[in-house]
């Protein structure tokens, strides 16, 4: 018998080519992002069987301990991200990960920076904006984004485009809106744009997600 897991990632691949195709759009365009928090590595396995490649993780020390054996085992895997970053971890992140979509003050770019500068790899960033300017998140203030971009670019770090986490319990859509917005004022478009998680990823992919960051949806509750 098939593994759960597996049908929940073909699942998760239908409903993502049907709002590509709402959005005449192509699937190709869409990066499925497997986030693997708390989840242990025999979970994991079955999907990386199943030929998913690209994996989020929030904590570094988390991603540490599970993924090197991985990578070591499959080989071409693509590790992101995506929580908040501590700049005392930068390093470590630098090292293990191939994209990081947390960056979202100043402090944390010059860490990024020091660090790629130090390994010699340069991993692409989004810059995360906080987009219902909650309290509580992470995410720098849409109005202090031209200048975490302009940090971002004298760090020498490739800008890989912007990410949010819309706020909870509220219609998503005008804050995906309001994010590729402020990737195309900025000039950082068209693509760039990791928004979208299990319960609105669908909404995110019609509104131009590049990349969708989907745990529950395939892994079950944490
Ligand atoms: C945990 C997490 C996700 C995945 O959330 P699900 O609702 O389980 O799909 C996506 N993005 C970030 C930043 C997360 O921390």
């Amino acid at each position: 018998m098939e593994n759960p897991v597996a049908i929940r990632l073909q699942t998760v691949h239908e409903t993502i080519a049907h709002a590509c195709k709402s959005a005449r759009r192509s699937v190709d365009d869409v990066t499925l992002i497997a986030v693997s928090k708390t989840h242990p590595t025999d979970l994991i396995t079955p999907l990386i069987d199943a030929g998913q490649r690209v994996f989020g993780e929030n904590r570094v020390q988390e991603a540490q301990e599970k993924w090197p054996e991985l990578i070591e085992q499959y080989g071409n895997i693509e590790l992101h991200a995506i929580g908040q970053l501590q700049s005392n971890k930068a390093e470590d992140a630098v090292a293990l990960f191939d994209c990081i979509h947390a960056l979202d003050r100043p402090s944390l770019a010059k860490a990024l920076g020091k660090a790629m500068d130090k390994l010699d790899k340069r991993v692409p960033c989004f810059l995360q904006v906080n987009i219902g300017a909650e309290d509580q998140k992470g995410g720098c203030m849409p109005a202090d984004l031209a200048d975490l971009i302009a940090i971002t670019r004298v760090s020498n770090i490739p800008i890989a485009g912007l990410m949010c986490l819309p706020p909870v319990g509220i219609e998503p859509a005008p804050f995906f809106a309001h994010l590729a917005k402020l990737l195309d004022d900025n000039g950082l478009g068209p693509d760039g744009l990791s928004m979208g998680m299990s319960a609105d990823y669908p909404i995110a992919v019609q509104l131009g997600a590049s990349h969708i960051r989907v745990g529950t949806a395939l892994f079950g509750e944490r």
